[in-house]
This record gives structure tokens, sequence and C-alpha cells, in this order.
């Protein structure tokens, strides 16, 4: 058994060897097949526009960038992003709740940051067609393909949009897979992709734990608690996925690694930290 933490903080990756026919997908497309190979494959960036921004929360917005060329993109990875006069910033592509799956427009959910240099100027400096690269994708956190056992994805935040794309493709891969999903907000409203936990929550397979941390109004859909409350006991033949604060992605992986659990995780790590060395 094994047990190795990749190049943190930017990407910590650990690994330690050891009635969903309703669920309606949306069409094939925007996520490619999972290849059968454990290597994620890319043709390099592309460039594109922005194409839309959306406010999804009060400090959510979904920013949808079309692209000249297809990128082929793993659920899970992430990719840089530089919109025309801003700097770069990496950004976890997800999958459209609505909309149909378009192959030439990459979407992904933004998390505005106070004083952030790209995300407070979203919707504002910058619009519809100014011009973007993106990077060919990135990461390691990425779904698995052809494996049956229990997925264990957790996030916080803008995270959900990775937990959402590989829920997403695993259970379009096989529909009875057992998924504990456990997103995590800092408020109630920040639970943007409520729509999407109830679909998931519809699914007699697929277990959701939404969590908030500040008693702001709170619903009794919604628990108010530390996300590693929710944590099932973990057996070795789990894989978990944990997306988000740092902090909580270190306790995920702490508790993975307790129990010996192949675990992905992927710290959104600010990008001044990550100049850090
Ligand atoms: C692998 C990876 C995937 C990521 N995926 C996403 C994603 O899908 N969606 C998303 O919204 N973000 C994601 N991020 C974070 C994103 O890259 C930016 O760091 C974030 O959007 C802030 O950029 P900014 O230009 O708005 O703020 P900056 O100008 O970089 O920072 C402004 C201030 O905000 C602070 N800050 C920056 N980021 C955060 C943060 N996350 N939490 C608290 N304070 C912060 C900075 O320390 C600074 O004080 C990801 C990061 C990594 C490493």
């Amino acid at each position: 058994m094994s047990f190795a933490i990749r190049s943190f903080p930017r990407n910590l990756s650990v690994e330690c060897s050891a009635e969903s026919a309703q669920f309606a997908l949306p069409a094939r497309g925007a996520f490619a097949p999972v290849p059968s190979d454990k290597k994620a494959s890319s043709i390099g960036s592309v460039t594109g526009r922005v194409h839309a921004i959306r406010n999804l929360a009060a400090d959510m917005v979904k920013v949808v960038i079309s692209t000249d060329e297809q990128l082929e993109i793993l659920p899970g990875q992430h990719v840089q992003v530089c919109i025309s006069g801003f700097p770069s910033r990496v950004y976890s592509p997800t999958v459209p709740l609505k909309e149909p799956v378009d192959n030439r427009k990459i979407c992904f959910h933004v998390r505005r940051v106070a004083n952030g240099r790209v995300s407070s100027a979203l919707g504002a400096a910058i619009g519809p067609g100014r011009k973007a690269s993106i990077s060919r994708p990135e990461g390691s956190a990425f779904l698995r393909p052809g494996l049956s056992n229990r997925l264990v994805l957790v996030s916080s935040g803008a995270g959900f949009a990775s937990v959402w794309s590989i829920a997403h493709a695993a259970l379009r891969e096989n529909a009875e897979r057992e998924i504990v999903v456990i997103a995590e907000a800092k408020h109630r409203g920040d639970l943007y992709l409520a729509n999407a936990l109830v679909r998931l929550a519809a699914c007699p397979n697929v277990r959701v734990h939404p969590v908030i941390r500040a008693a702001d109004k709170p619903q009794s859909a919604f628990w108010i608690n530390n996300p590693l409350v929710f944590m099932p006991r973990l057996s070795p033949d789990d894989i978990v996925h944990a997306f988000g604060a740092p902090l909580l992605v270190e306790g995920v992986a702490s508790v993975a690694r307790t129990a010996g659990a192949l675990c992905y995780a992927e710290p959104f790590v600010a990008a001044e930290l990550e100049a850090t060395p």
C-alpha cells in the first residue's frame, strides 16, 4: 500500500493504493468520453472569446468561453484561462445543468473574491466578446474510467464545478454507481447548484450532503457543520475526490489516508500563493 502527495500546494494529489435511470444527463460533448488508459490527453491550448457571463449566486458567476477548437477535458481537470488584458487564472470546467452541451463552449463557475483582479471584473470590465485563451488541461484529480468503486466527492465553493462534472460522467458511465457528495458552502446562498444537488439526490445510489458553515437563515435541508463530519466510513475500496478550500481538501485527504482509500485532491490555491516557492 503506498501513499504519495504530489506537488502540494498547487496540486495536492494524494494516492493510497490500496433509480439512476431517471438521471437526465445532458448530451455527450463538453466532456470527452473518459479514455481507457489512466493518462489524460489533450490537444494543447485553444483561443476563443468570452461568450456569456451570468450570476449564479451572490458571489458565484458562470462564465462560458467559446473556443475556436474543441478542447479535450477530463472531468476533474483544470485549465489556465487568460482573458485578454487580465492575468491568467486556473479554473475547473464543468458541465452545464440546463443548456445542451456544446463542444466549442467551456463552462466555468467562478467565485468572486474580494479585490480579486479577475473574478471582480467578470460582468464589469470583462464582458462577452473579450478574447481569451485556455491552456491544455492539467491535473490528476480526474475521474478514472471503468471502475465501480464507491465515489466520495467533496467540494467547497466553486469546487462543486468539478464534483458535478465527475458525478455527471460517472453516472453516465454507470448509472448505478454508488456516490456520496458532500458540497460545502459558506452561506446558504452559496449553494448555487442546488438544482444539480437535487438531481443527484434523486438517484437512489447517490447520497448528497449540502453543508453550510454559517447559520444565516438556515433551512432544514442544509446541514450546518464541518463537512468532514459527513464523510462516510471509508474503506480501501473507496475513491475520494476533493476540490476547493485547501484546509478542507487537506482534511479530506487525511481521512482518506487513514482509511487507505485512494484520494485525488485539488486545493483551489490563490494565484499569488501558487507563485510562492
Ligand atoms: C487547481 C485550481 C482550480 C481552480 N478552480 C477554480 C474554479 O473552478 N473556480 C474559481 O472560482 N476559482 C478556481 N480556482 C481559484 C482561481 O484560480 C483564482 O485564484 C481565484 O478565482 C481568484 O482570482 P482573482 O484574480 O479573482 O483574485 P486575485 O487577484 O488572485 O486575489 C485577490 C485576493 O483574494 C485572495 N484570494 C484569491 N483566491 C482566493 C480564494 N479562492 N479564496 C479566498 N481568497 C482568495 C488573494 O489572496 C488576494 O488577497 C482554482 C485554483 C486552482 C489552483
